[in-house]
């Protein structure tokens, strides 16, 4: 089973904000309600009655109101987007939220209650696999990780040992450094396959050969436990249960992380694999 998370709610914040799509809404401005439900471990804070282990729900209410009046913009879809993002990289107990943004006096010309938008956003859980046999090998992986670090909605929380391993899938080629980052991130996983793209490229990677030497490649082996079958992008890495040079370096990292279509833990496989 996991666990389940606790809520803070706030409920129809009032707030004079000037988001709108006609340019009387950015002058004029009208009233905005705002809820939110914010999901953390309130456990600890309740136990030994400290609000230092909790979320402070006044400073959120006032940073969302300061966030809604030195912002304008036209959609309350970005308002909800980009609050919800700020909301999450300022409190970093939250680690998810329900927001929404309603806006009653929507200038629509027909009677009705309120319009808003509601959307949920937080952090995430991925795995991503590194890999260089060109060139100075430790130095293109050490500032790919940086590069991922530089990126504010990507965490790099740990990192594996870096292990020489030979090369898979036939090419003649040298021998590889590979290991694994456990990564804490706010992008989809699409967003975050783009930013390794622009990782690898500020690396100076080529794709000349399938499978062929490169200074570095990053995969997404895990996000979550989502499974994702995209022309682009699939997820779990399709071929993450045959090779031990990305099950070692999970394993130190992940032992009992489950496959979420197999159902398998990375030692299982790792033990599958050796025999
Ligand atoms: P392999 O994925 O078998 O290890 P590779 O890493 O050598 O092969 P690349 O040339 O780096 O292959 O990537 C080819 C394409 O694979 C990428 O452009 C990307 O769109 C796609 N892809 C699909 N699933 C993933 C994933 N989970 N992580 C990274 N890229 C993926
Ligand atoms: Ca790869
Ligand atoms: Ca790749």
């Amino acid at each position: 089973m996991t666990e389940e998370l606790d809520q803070i709610q706030i409920k129809n914040l009032e707030v004079f904000g000037k988001h709108g799509v006609f340019q009387e809404e950015n002058k004029l401005g009208q009233k905005f309600l705002i809820n939110a439900a914010v999901y953390t471990h309130t456990r600890e804070a309740g136990l030994k009655d400290d609000l230092t282990k909790s979320i402070h729900y006044g400073e959120m209410a006032h940073f969302m109101t300061d966030f809604m009046i030195n912002h304008t913009y036209q959609l309350i879809e970005t308002v909800a987007e980009q609050m919800a993002r700020a909301l999450l990289l300022a409190f970093p107990a939250m680690e998810k939220i329900t927001l929404e943004i309603c806006k009653p006096w929507a200038p629509v010309g027909l009677p009705m209650e309120t319009v808003s938008v509601k959307i949920t956003r937080g952090w995430h859980c991925a795995y991503v696999a590194v890999g260089s046999n060109l060139g100075d090998r430790g130095a293109y992986i050490r500032k790919g990780v940086e590069a991922l670090g530089e990126n504010q909605d990507c965490i790099v929380e740990k990192e594996s040992q870096i292990i020489v391993t030979k090369p898979y899938g036939g090419v003649e080629q040298p021998d590889f450094l590979n290991g694994m980052l456990k990564i804490r991130t706010l992008l989809s996983p699409m967003e975050l396959l783009d930013l390794l793209h622009q990782v690898e490229q500020g690396a100076h990677r080529e794709r000349k050969i399938h499978w062929g030497p490169r200074t570095l490649d990053l995969d997404i082996i895990f996000y979550d436990d989502w499974i994702v079958d995209e022309k682009r992008l699939q997820i779990p890495h399709p071929d993450m249960q045959n090779r031990e040079f990305v099950l070692k370096p999970l394993a130190e990292l992940a032992p009992y992380y489950r496959h979420p279509l197999s159902g398998k833990t990375v030692e299982e496989m790792l033990l599958a694999l050796k025999k």
